[in-house]
C-alpha cells in the first residue's frame, strides 16, 4: 500500500502505539479495527463483516483489534449512560480515548451523521439507535457487561463504571455541556416508555437518577 500521512486535523493527538499500527485512509485518519474495506477503501460508518462476532468471541478490542485486558472502555453517548445499552464492544482506554478525541462524528457536535450512499446490505445495529450527534460522549470504563441478544444483533449491558470520561469537541466537557445534551435527547427515551405504560416511566426515571452520581462535577 502506498505510503499516507496523517490528516492535519488530527496531528496534535497524541497516538497510542497501538493505534499507530492500523492503516491510514486516503483521507488520512487511522482505520479502526472494526471499519468495513470497499474496494480497498474503508467506510467508517459501516462494520466489517463478522467483525463483532469476532470482537465477542475473541474479546478483541473494537478500535485496535488486540485482546482486551481487565477494563473495558466504552464510548457512549449520554443517552447510553442512562440506559446503559450500546451496539458496540469495548475497546482499551487509550484506543476509545484516541477516538473520542479523533473521529470527527465522535469529537464533534455539530456534525451530522452521514447516513447517505450507505453500501447495500449494511446491517444497522441492535437495539434502538438514537440518530442524532449527542454533543457530549463518555467513556465509561467498566470491568463488568453482558451479551444479550436483540433481534439477530447483540447488546451490551454495561455494569457500574470504574470511573466515567465526559468530552466535547474532542476535550473534557463541562457539567452543562453534558447537562444539555441529556436534557435535548430524554424526550427520545421519555417517548417509547410514556408508550409502554407507568412502570417503564418509574424505571426510566429511577435510570436517570443513577446517572446522576457520574455526570462532570460543577467547576
Ligand atoms: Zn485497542
Amino acid at each position: 500500500m502506498e505510503k499516507r500521512t496523517l490528516n492535519q486535523a488530527i496531528w496534535s493527538i497524541p497516538m497510542p502505539d497501538r493505534i499507530k499500527r492500523l492503516p491510514i485512509s486516503p483521507t488520512g485518519f487511522p482505520v479502526p479495527w472494526f471499519v468495513a474495506w470497499l474496494d480497498g477503501v474503508p467506510d467508517f460508518r459501516v462494520i466489517g463483516p463478522g467483525k463483532l462476532v469476532q470482537a465477542v468471541n475473541r474479546k478483541l478490542c473494537w478500535v485496535c483489534g488486540q485482546p482486551m485486558g481487565v477494563h473495558k472502555a466504552f464510548p457512549i453517548g449520554p443517552m447510553c449512560a442512562i440506559n446503559r445499552n450500546i451496539a458496540e464492544p469495548p475497546s482499551h482506554l487509550e484506543c476509545a480515548e484516541y477516538s473520542v478525541r479523533a473521529c470527527p462524528f465522535l469529537s464533534n457536535p455539530r456534525m451530522r451523521r452521514n447516513e447517505k450512499d450507505m453500501p447495500d446490505g449494511h446491517r444497522e445495529p441492535a437495539g434502538v439507535m438514537i440518530r442524532r450527534n449527542p454533543g457530549a460522549i463518555a467513556i465509561w470504563v467498566t470491568r463488568e457487561y453482558r451479551c444479550v441478544r436483540d433481534g439477530d444483533g447483540v447488546l451490551f449491558r454495561l455494569g457500574d463504571p470504574e470511573r466515567v470520561l465526559w468530552f466535547a469537541e474532542g476535550r473534557a466537557a463541562t457539567r452543562a455541556e453534558v447537562l444539555h445534551s441529556i436534557e435535548t435527547g430524554l424526550p427520545m427515551l421519555y417517548e417509547p416508555a410514556e408508550a409502554e405504560g407507568p412502570d417503564a416511566v418509574a424505571a426510566l426515571k429511577k435510570m436517570i437518577a443513577r446517572a446522576e452520581q457520574y455526570l462532570p462535577k460543577e467547576t
